[in-house]
C-alpha cells in the first residue's frame, strides 16, 4: 500500500503507551485537526490490512491528548471522554489492539456504561453504551489513562497469538474469536 502510515502506531513496550494523556482545550481543536484526520485514516488503513479495527486513541501515535477516533457507521471524534455508570455486570472477551496486531488478550469489561464527551465542534454528547461498543470505548479510554489490554489480562494464560501466516483473505482474526477493537 503506497504511503502507508501504519508505522506511526506505537507498538507494545513503547513508554508513551503507559503515560496518562491530558485534556484538550476548546481552542486547541483546530490546531489538532491534522492529527485527528491522521487518526481516522489510520483506523481505515488498519482495518483494510487486518480486517478489524474500529477505533484508535491519540496516545497510540504519541499524541498525549484525550482524543478517541472511532469509525463504525461513520466517523466520530470523541474528545475529553468521561465514563460513568459502569455496570457491575462484566463481560469476558478476547481483546486486541493496534499496538499489538497479532496478540489477543482475554480481559473483563463492564457490560454497559455511559460516555460523555465533546465532539470536534465542542458540542457535548451523552451515549448509553452496551456490549461491543461498551467494551470498545473502555479499551480506548484505558489508552488515555496509559493502560493497555495486556495489563487487564484475566490471568497469566490470557494471551493468544494470531497465526498471520494462516491468512488467505487478509482477515487474520479467527472467526471463533470475533474481532474487537
Ligand atoms: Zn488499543
Amino acid at each position: 500500500m503506497p504511503n502507508s502510515n501504519l508505522h506511526k502506531i506505537l507498538k507494545l513496550g513503547n513508554p508513551l503507551l503507559y503515560q496518562k494523556s491530558i485534556e484538550v482545550e476548546p481552542n486547541e481543536v483546530l490546531s489538532l485537526q491534522n492529527e485527528i484526520d491522521l487518526l481516522h485514516n489510520l483506523v481505515l488503513e488498519f482495518r483494510a490490512k487486518y480486517g478489524a479495527g474500529r477505533a484508535i486513541a491519540a496516545p497510540q501515535i504519541g499524541l498525549m491528548k484525550r482524543i478517541i477516533c472511532m469509525n463504525t457507521d461513520k466517523r466520530y471524534t470523541i474528545i475529553n471522554p468521561v465514563l460513568s455508570e459502569l455496570s457491575t455486570e462484566m463481560m469476558e472477551l478476547w481483546d486486541d489492539c493496534m499496538c499489538f496486531p497479532n496478540l489477543l488478550v482475554k480481559v473483563k469489561r463492564h457490560q454497559s456504561c455511559v460516555l460523555t464527551f465533546r465532539d470536534e465542534n465542542w458540542v457535548e454528547h451523552r451515549w448509553d453504551l452496551k456490549d461491543d461498543l461498551s467494551e470498545l470505548i473502555q479499551h480506548e479510554y484505558d489508552h488515555l489513562e496509559g493502560i493497555l489490554a495486556t495489563q487487564r489480562a484475566v490471568d497469566d494464560r490470557a494471551f493468544r497469538m494470531i497465526d498471520s501466516t494462516a491468512s488467505t483473505s487478509g482477515l487474520k482474526h479467527p472467526s471463533i474469536l470475533p474481532p474487537t477493537n
